[in-house]
C-alpha cells in the first residue's frame, strides 16, 4: 500500500478542467517529483492533496484511508504539510516566531523536543540561525524559502508537499535547498516535489511523473526519465 494514492482524479476551476484523470502514487519514504510546463496542473495537484481544492471525481487515499472527506486542517494534523509556491511566511514575525507558528498543531510546544526541532531547522539552514531574531519580511527570497521549509518541518510532517522550492533563487541557494530536501527525506519524511527545475527534480526523485495539460503522460524512476531523450528535449534543455 502506498502512503498516498490518487486514482482518476478530476479537478476543475469552473469551466476550466485543470486535472483530467490523474493517477499517481507516493510510496512511504520516497521523493516523488512532478514536472511539467506552466499550467500543466502541478499546483492544482498539490492543492487537491492538501485540501485547498475539491475533487470533481476520482479517489484519493492517504495511509489507506479516504482523504477526500477530510478537512484541510485535519490533513495537517495527519501529517500532510504543504509549503506553497510563493512561500507565505509571516513577514512581521521573527524567524523564531515563524518556526513556532509551524508547530501550532503540536501539543508539546514547551518541550525540549520542540526546541530541538527548532535547532534542527537551524542546522539545515545555518543562515536562519544567524537571523533568528530578524523579522521574516526583511529576509532575502532564498532565506524566506528556507524559513518556509523549516516552518513546515516544525509540524513533524509525514508527507511534505513542496511546490517550486527553487523558484526565483540564486544558484547557491538552489543547491542548498535540494541538498536539504534529500536530508529531510533521509530522516524519514516522504516528499512530493513540484519543480520547474526538472533536471534537479528528476535527479533526486525515486519516482517521477510528467504532467501535460492536466494529464499524466509519463512516469518512472527519476533516473530513467532523466536519461530519456524525449524528456531531455522537452524539459531539460538538452539537445
Ligand atoms: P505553474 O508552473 O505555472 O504554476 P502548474 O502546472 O502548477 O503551472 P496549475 O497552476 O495547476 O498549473 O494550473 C492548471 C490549469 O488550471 C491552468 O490551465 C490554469 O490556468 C488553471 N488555473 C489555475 N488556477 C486557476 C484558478 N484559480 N482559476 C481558474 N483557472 C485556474
Amino acid at each position: 500500500m502506498s502512503l498516498l494514492e490518487l486514482h482518476d482524479v478530476n479537478v476543475a476551476y469552473g469551466r476550466i478542467q485543470a486535472l483530467r484523470g490523474i493517477t499517481l502514487s507516493v510510496e512511504e519514504g520516497q521523493i516523488v517529483s512532478l514536472i511539467g510546463a506552466n499550467g500543466a496542473g502541478k499546483t492544482t495537484t498539490m492543492k487537491t492533496i492538501s485540501g485547498l481544492l475539491a475533487l470533481q471525481s476520482g479517489s484519493m487515499t492517504y495511509d489507506g484511508k479516504d482523504l477526500t472527506k477530510v478537512r484541510a486542517d485535519l490533513r495537517v494534523r495527519q501529517g500532510i504539510c504543504q509549503v506553497p509556491e510563493g512561500r507565505g511566511i509571516f513577514p512581521g514575525m521573527t524567524v523564531l516566531e515563524n518556526l513556532d507558528m509551524g508547530g501550532f498543531v503540536r501539543s508539546d510546544r514547551r518541550s525540549k523536543e520542540f526546541s530541538d526541532d527548532q535547532e534542527r531547522a537551524f542546522t539545515y539552514f545555518p543562515r536562519l540561525a544567524e537571523r533568528r531574531n530578524q523579522v521574516g519580511g526583511t529576509l532575502s527570497g532564498g532565506e524566506q524559502q528556507m524559513l518556509a521549509i523549516g516552518r513546515a518541518l516544525m509540524a513533524r510532517p509525514r508527507l511534505l508537499l513542496l511546490d517550486e522550492p527553487s523558484m526565483g533563487l540564486a544558484p547557491q541557494f538552489i543547491q542548498q535547498i535540494f541538498r536539504v530536501i534529500e536530508e529531510i527525506n533521509k530522516e524519514g519524511v516522504t516528499i512530493l516535489l513540484v519543480e520547474q527545475n526538472a533536471t534537479q527534480a528528476l535527479g533526486l526523485a525515486h519516482q517521477a511523473y510528467v504532467l501535460e495539460t492536466g494529464e499524466v503522460t509519463r512516469s518512472g524512476p527519476g533516473s530513467e526519465l532523466l536519461a530519456d531523450p524525449t524528456i531531455q528535449d522537452a524539459y531539460l534543455g538538452v539537445s
